[in-house]
């Protein structure tokens, strides 16, 4: 699940990790609001505005047919108002983003880290993932930070460190210290670093995040070290350990159709393909996307409907696979195991009716306990629905339907 920036922030905050700090707005009244609290706790009349959405890229991003950028330096009450207004509610694309952006719905008003007249903040950038060939996980570092970082990792690898950390015994003193050390920090700078490091490490493991990018990590010119930004990821699986986690979840930011997949207890994840799937397992949902890319279609969707396929489940994935344009037709792939051909059968013949008239051609392979009833029930249901029971047969029914659809 990710979360904002300005949630991120809240998570590392929680751990001891130094951020820059900020009030999150949803309006330009908020907006001013926030900005004066911001301005009387830091003395400065300088605030940053930054439009809060699920991807990066923001500092270089724009607001869809105008110059304005995602992320801005306010000097006055006046300043917010007009930029945020320029903001919220409007489409912000960044490299991040793809074409068609992403709606702005909230704002983060941020205390200028970068002190006016610093002369000397250094911007660096730090990630912590997780490595799976190593089963470790990583903290990557480099003193090349900032809205760059994609182009040194591309160019410059040997610019990037980094550190393995053993998730039996943690992140080690050394290892800290290691990382300060090589990215050139010294004296007091160098002792924030090391904290950092320790308090970021310890947020990431404690909150079961998956991915921690901090870009910038800002060290000012009196030697604090901050995260400037935040971008977290958690992990899904541990979110049940996370009561006060979960609600950070922005529907907003989702796909609509995952949105609703996940309230029917499906796992779906849309894709751009023209053959939608249903599919009980996700090793045999995998085995039927390359099925449906082999006789020439695109899977529009991965659909797992779980190990009890029934009537309600069907009707939920029937549902959600119908309201994606792109779908020429659905191949339905279930495997008779604990639960029975002929009931799915029943259960997708149920379906169909309670749907009505459903537009693309359906190919339903049943295999294991009870196929042949269960090809029975769907041939004699007198619907637009074709029955398989080899793979292969499915495969050439999508390949035809999918020839007569054009
Ligand atoms: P991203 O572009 O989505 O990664 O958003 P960031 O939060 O990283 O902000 C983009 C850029 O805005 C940063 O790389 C900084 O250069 C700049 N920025 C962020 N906060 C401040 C600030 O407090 N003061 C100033 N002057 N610039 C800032
Ligand atoms: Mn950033």
């Amino acid at each position: 699940m990710n979360v904002h920036e300005y949630q991120g922030k809240e998570i590392l905050s929680r751990y001891g990790v130094r951020i820059q700090r900020g009030i999150v707005a949803e309006t330009p009244e908020q907006a001013v609001a926030a900005y004066k609290q911001i301005a009387e706790m830091t003395n400065s009349k300088f605030a940053v505005v930054k439009s809060q959405i699920h991807a990066g890229g923001r500092g270089k991003g724009k607001i869809v047919g105008t110059e304005q950028r995602g992320v801005q330096l306010a000097k006055s009450a006046e300043d917010v108002e007009r930029i945020s207004s320029n903001l919220l509610g409007n489409v912000l694309v960044t490299l991040q983003t793809g074409a068609e952006g992403k709606t702005v719905n909230k704002i983060l008003i941020a205390e200028d880290a970068y002190y006016p007249g610093d002369s000397e903040p250094k911007e660096y950038y730090m990630g912590i993932l997780l490595d799976r060939g190593k089963a470790c996980n990583v903290i990557m570092a480099s003193t090349e930070g900032g809205m760059d970082i994609e182009e040194v990792a591309e160019h410059h690898p040997e610019k990037i460190i980094k550190e393995w950390i053993d998730p039996r015994v943690g992140l080690q003193a050394f290892q800290a210290r290691k990382i300060a050390d090589k990215l050139g920090l010294t004296g007091e700078a160098n002792k924030e670093m090391v904290k950092f490091v320790g308090a970021l490490y310890k947020a990431y493991v404690e909150s079961d995040s998956s991915m921690f990018e901090i870009n910038p990590v800002l060290k000012t010119s009196d030697n604090k070290i901050l995260a400037v930004d935040a971008k977290v990821n958690l992990d899904d699986n541990a979110l049940y350990r996370h009561p006060d986690l979960s609600p950070m979840r922005d529907k907003l930011e989702e796909d609509p159709l995952e949105v609703e997949a996940s309230e029917s207890d499906l796992n779906y994840v849309k894709l751009d393909g023209n053959v939608g799937c249903m599919v009980n397992g996700a090793g045999l949902a995998m085995a039927t996307m390359d099925i449906i890319k082999l006789s020439g279609g695109e899977p529009a969707n991965f659909l797992d409907v779980g190990g009890g396929a029934n009537a309600k489940t069907v009707e939920a994935g029937f549902r959600i696979i119908l309201k994606d344009p792109n779908v020429k037709a659905i191949l339905i792939n279930i495997f008779g195991g604990i639960v029975r051909c002929d009931r799915v059968a029943t259960g997708v013949v149920e379906a169909y009716k309670a749907i009505g008239e459903i537009p693309v051609p359906i190919i339903v392979r049943l295999q294991g306990t009870n196929a042949a009833e269960g090809a029975k029930i769907i041939n004699d249901s007198g619907l637009k629905v074709y029955s398989a029971i080899l793979l292969k047969e499915a495969a050439e029914l999508v390949e035809k339907v999918l020839k007569e659809s054009k």
